[in-house]
Protein backbone atom coordinates (compact mmCIF):
# COMPACT_ATOMS: atom_id res chain seq x y z
CA UNK A 1 0.00 0.00 0.00
CA UNK A 2 1.60 3.63 -1.38
CA UNK A 3 1.45 6.30 1.61
CA UNK A 4 -1.05 8.89 1.01
CA UNK A 5 0.67 12.73 -0.57
CA UNK A 6 -0.56 15.60 1.64
CA UNK A 7 0.57 19.43 1.30
CA UNK A 8 0.50 21.02 4.25
CA UNK A 9 0.68 25.23 4.95
CA UNK A 10 1.93 25.77 8.19
CA UNK A 11 1.14 29.41 8.62
CA UNK A 12 3.03 29.67 12.38
CA UNK A 13 2.60 32.75 13.39
CA UNK A 14 0.74 34.79 10.06
CA UNK A 15 -1.05 36.41 9.28
CA UNK A 16 -1.06 39.37 11.30
CA UNK A 17 -5.25 39.85 11.39
CA UNK A 18 -8.19 37.72 11.72
CA UNK A 19 -9.63 39.00 8.90
CA UNK A 20 -6.49 38.11 6.75
CA UNK A 21 -6.65 34.47 7.87
CA UNK A 22 -10.44 34.33 6.50
CA UNK A 23 -9.27 35.69 3.17
CA UNK A 24 -6.42 32.85 2.56
CA UNK A 25 -8.67 30.10 4.22
CA UNK A 26 -11.19 31.73 1.25
CA UNK A 27 -8.57 30.98 -1.76
CA UNK A 28 -7.89 28.06 -0.31
CA UNK A 29 -11.56 26.31 -0.45
CA UNK A 30 -11.65 28.04 -4.01
CA UNK A 31 -8.07 26.15 -5.19
CA UNK A 32 -8.03 22.78 -7.30
CA UNK A 33 -6.75 20.67 -4.96
CA UNK A 34 -5.21 16.77 -6.06
CA UNK A 35 -3.80 15.65 -3.07
CA UNK A 36 -4.77 15.95 0.74
CA UNK A 37 -4.61 19.69 1.59
CA UNK A 38 -3.83 20.46 5.02
CA UNK A 39 -3.94 23.83 7.16
CA UNK A 40 -2.76 25.22 10.21
CA UNK A 41 -3.39 28.64 11.39
CA UNK A 42 -2.31 29.99 14.67
CA UNK A 43 -4.88 29.37 17.56
CA UNK A 44 -6.44 32.20 17.68
CA UNK A 45 -7.60 31.78 14.16
CA UNK A 46 -8.64 28.52 14.00
CA UNK A 47 -12.28 28.34 14.75
CA UNK A 48 -12.95 30.90 12.54
CA UNK A 49 -10.67 29.28 9.85
CA UNK A 50 -12.43 25.81 10.85
CA UNK A 51 -15.87 27.28 9.98
CA UNK A 52 -14.44 28.61 6.73
CA UNK A 53 -13.54 25.14 5.63
CA UNK A 54 -15.87 22.60 7.05
CA UNK A 55 -17.53 22.05 3.93
CA UNK A 56 -14.51 21.08 2.23
CA UNK A 57 -11.82 18.73 1.83
CA UNK A 58 -9.07 20.50 3.61
CA UNK A 59 -7.79 19.22 6.89
CA UNK A 60 -7.38 21.72 9.92
CA UNK A 61 -4.78 20.87 11.95
CA UNK A 62 -3.00 23.10 15.18
CA UNK A 63 0.34 24.08 15.98
CA UNK A 64 1.05 22.65 19.52
CA UNK A 65 -1.27 21.08 21.83
CA UNK A 66 -1.01 20.84 25.69
CA UNK A 67 1.36 18.35 27.38
CA UNK A 68 -0.19 17.56 30.57
CA UNK A 69 -4.15 16.53 29.82
CA UNK A 70 -6.27 15.91 26.79
CA UNK A 71 -9.39 17.15 28.48
CA UNK A 72 -9.44 20.10 30.75
CA UNK A 73 -7.59 21.37 33.88
CA UNK A 74 -5.98 24.23 35.57
CA UNK A 75 -3.27 24.55 32.62
CA UNK A 76 -2.87 28.21 31.95
CA UNK A 77 -2.51 29.22 28.58
CA UNK A 78 -2.76 26.32 27.18
CA UNK A 79 -5.02 24.71 24.29
CA UNK A 80 -5.97 20.87 24.79
CA UNK A 81 -5.95 18.25 22.43
CA UNK A 82 -9.76 17.37 22.99
CA UNK A 83 -10.30 21.21 22.88
CA UNK A 84 -8.55 20.99 19.20
CA UNK A 85 -10.55 17.95 18.18
CA UNK A 86 -13.74 19.46 19.72
CA UNK A 87 -13.33 22.55 16.82
CA UNK A 88 -13.05 19.98 14.11
CA UNK A 89 -9.13 20.00 14.09
CA UNK A 90 -7.89 16.98 12.88
CA UNK A 91 -4.07 16.81 13.09
CA UNK A 92 -1.59 18.90 15.41
CA UNK A 93 2.01 19.52 14.25
CA UNK A 94 4.54 18.31 17.30
CA UNK A 95 8.56 18.33 17.11
CA UNK A 96 9.14 21.62 14.79
CA UNK A 97 12.30 22.62 15.00
CA UNK A 98 11.15 26.01 16.22
CA UNK A 99 9.52 24.69 18.84
CA UNK A 100 12.63 22.74 19.80
CA UNK A 101 14.98 25.70 19.10
CA UNK A 102 12.85 28.56 20.64
CA UNK A 103 11.10 26.56 23.63
CA UNK A 104 13.45 24.00 24.06
CA UNK A 105 11.29 21.57 23.27
CA UNK A 106 12.91 17.83 24.13
CA UNK A 107 11.48 14.05 23.10
CA UNK A 108 10.28 14.04 26.85
CA UNK A 109 7.91 16.72 26.10
CA UNK A 110 7.14 15.05 22.51
CA UNK A 111 6.18 12.08 23.77
CA UNK A 112 3.73 13.62 26.32
CA UNK A 113 2.44 15.48 23.84
CA UNK A 114 1.99 12.85 20.97
CA UNK A 115 0.36 10.93 23.73
CA UNK A 116 -2.23 13.52 24.65
CA UNK A 117 -2.75 14.34 20.91
CA UNK A 118 -3.72 10.43 19.93
CA UNK A 119 -5.98 10.02 23.29
CA UNK A 120 -8.19 13.00 21.75
CA UNK A 121 -7.70 11.33 18.28
CA UNK A 122 -5.34 13.66 16.81
CA UNK A 123 -3.31 12.87 14.03
CA UNK A 124 0.44 13.79 15.16
CA UNK A 125 2.79 15.24 12.15
CA UNK A 126 6.00 14.96 13.82
CA UNK A 127 8.87 17.18 12.46
CA UNK A 128 12.55 15.58 12.56
CA UNK A 129 15.59 17.12 11.15
CA UNK A 130 19.02 18.03 11.49
CA UNK A 131 21.17 21.47 12.02
CA UNK A 132 23.30 23.20 9.80
CA UNK A 133 26.53 22.16 11.73
CA UNK A 134 25.28 18.48 12.18
CA UNK A 135 24.74 18.13 8.35
CA UNK A 136 28.37 19.63 7.69
CA UNK A 137 29.56 16.77 10.52
CA UNK A 138 27.45 13.69 8.42
CA UNK A 139 25.69 13.20 11.32
CA UNK A 140 22.07 13.67 9.84
CA UNK A 141 20.74 10.34 10.08
CA UNK A 142 22.54 10.02 13.93
CA UNK A 143 20.23 13.06 14.61
CA UNK A 144 16.95 11.44 13.01
CA UNK A 145 17.50 8.25 14.49
CA UNK A 146 17.39 9.94 18.20
CA UNK A 147 14.21 12.05 17.27
CA UNK A 148 12.23 9.41 15.71
CA UNK A 149 12.64 7.11 18.78
CA UNK A 150 9.70 8.74 20.36
CA UNK A 151 7.58 7.57 17.84
CA UNK A 152 7.96 3.93 18.44
CA UNK A 153 4.52 3.28 20.46
CA UNK A 154 2.30 5.95 18.17
CA UNK A 155 -0.75 4.17 16.23
CA UNK A 156 0.75 4.11 12.54
CA UNK A 157 -2.65 5.46 12.15
CA UNK A 158 -2.18 8.52 13.32
CA UNK A 159 1.19 9.29 12.59
CA UNK A 160 2.60 11.42 9.73
CA UNK A 161 6.68 12.25 9.49
CA UNK A 162 8.30 15.57 8.28
CA UNK A 163 11.63 15.73 7.02
CA UNK A 164 12.63 19.42 7.87
CA UNK A 165 16.25 20.30 7.56
CA UNK A 166 16.50 22.98 10.02
CA UNK A 167 19.28 24.66 7.99
CA UNK A 168 16.86 24.67 5.17
CA UNK A 169 13.49 26.07 6.87
CA UNK A 170 13.02 29.84 5.57
CA UNK A 171 16.46 30.30 4.17
CA UNK A 172 16.01 29.47 0.34
CA UNK A 173 18.76 26.77 1.32
CA UNK A 174 17.84 23.28 0.42
CA UNK A 175 18.97 20.20 0.24
CA UNK A 176 20.05 18.06 -2.72
CA UNK A 177 17.18 16.09 -4.05
CA UNK A 178 19.59 12.76 -3.94
CA UNK A 179 19.77 13.75 -0.34
CA UNK A 180 16.43 14.01 0.43
CA UNK A 181 15.76 10.32 -1.51
CA UNK A 182 18.31 8.86 0.80
CA UNK A 183 17.12 10.88 4.04
CA UNK A 184 13.06 9.75 3.28
CA UNK A 185 14.76 5.96 2.75
CA UNK A 186 15.94 6.04 5.90
CA UNK A 187 12.99 7.45 7.47
CA UNK A 188 11.30 4.98 5.81
CA UNK A 189 13.35 1.86 6.96
CA UNK A 190 12.96 3.20 10.73
CA UNK A 191 9.16 3.34 10.48
CA UNK A 192 9.27 -0.21 8.73
CA UNK A 193 11.16 -1.25 11.87
CA UNK A 194 8.98 0.62 14.30
CA UNK A 195 5.92 -1.66 12.26
CA UNK A 196 4.67 1.60 10.21
CA UNK A 197 5.92 1.13 6.71
CA UNK A 198 2.89 3.44 5.54
CA UNK A 199 3.20 6.55 7.39
CA UNK A 200 3.88 9.45 5.46
CA UNK A 201 7.09 11.52 4.84
CA UNK A 202 6.79 14.66 3.73
CA UNK A 203 9.84 16.86 3.19
CA UNK A 204 9.78 20.72 4.83
CA UNK A 205 12.03 23.59 4.15
CA UNK A 206 11.86 25.79 1.45
CA UNK A 207 9.58 24.44 -0.83
CA UNK A 208 8.41 26.45 -3.19
CA UNK A 209 6.40 27.07 -6.39
CA UNK A 210 9.67 26.75 -8.38
CA UNK A 211 10.77 23.88 -7.03
CA UNK A 212 7.58 21.95 -5.83
CA UNK A 213 7.97 19.42 -9.25
CA UNK A 214 11.16 18.19 -8.20
CA UNK A 215 10.24 17.06 -4.40
CA UNK A 216 7.13 15.75 -5.69
CA UNK A 217 8.62 13.39 -8.31
CA UNK A 218 11.30 12.27 -5.77
CA UNK A 219 11.00 8.82 -4.82
CA UNK A 220 9.66 8.31 -1.01
CA UNK A 221 8.47 11.87 -0.61
CA UNK A 222 4.81 11.65 0.44
CA UNK A 223 4.12 15.48 0.56
CA UNK A 224 5.28 18.86 1.76
CA UNK A 225 4.91 20.65 4.54
CA UNK A 226 5.33 24.58 4.05
CA UNK A 227 6.18 27.23 5.37
CA UNK A 228 6.52 30.80 4.04
CA UNK A 229 5.02 30.22 0.81
CA UNK A 230 1.76 28.57 2.48
CA UNK A 231 0.96 32.82 3.15
CA UNK A 232 0.83 33.03 -1.15
CA UNK A 233 -1.68 31.67 -2.32
CA UNK A 234 -0.79 31.35 -5.97
CA UNK A 235 2.55 29.70 -4.64
CA UNK A 236 0.93 27.22 -2.51
CA UNK A 237 -1.74 26.47 -5.49
CA UNK A 238 0.93 25.71 -7.39
CA UNK A 239 2.77 23.17 -4.84
CA UNK A 240 -0.42 21.90 -4.44
CA UNK A 241 -0.85 21.11 -7.96
CA UNK A 242 2.69 19.79 -8.65
CA UNK A 243 2.17 16.63 -5.86
C1 LIG B 1 8.42 25.04 8.24
O1 LIG B 1 8.73 25.85 9.10
O2 LIG B 1 7.81 24.01 8.56
C2 LIG B 1 8.82 25.30 6.86
C3 LIG B 1 8.88 24.29 6.05
O3 LIG B 1 9.11 26.61 6.53
P1 LIG B 1 9.52 27.18 5.08
O4 LIG B 1 8.68 26.49 4.04
O5 LIG B 1 9.25 28.64 5.16
O6 LIG B 1 10.97 26.86 4.90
Amino acid sequence: MNAQKYVIGNWKLNPATLSQACQLASSLVQMDKSVQVGCVPSFVHLSAVGELLAESSILLGAQDVCAKTATTGAFTGDVSAGQLADIGVKFVIIGHSERRAYYGEDNALFEAKIQQAVDAGLTVVFCVGETKSQYQAQQTLVVLDEQLSVLKSVPADKLIVAYEPVWAIGTGLTPSIDEVIGVHRHIKQVLARYAMPTVSVLYGGSVNEKNAAEFATAFGVDGALVGGASLKIEAFSQIVAAF
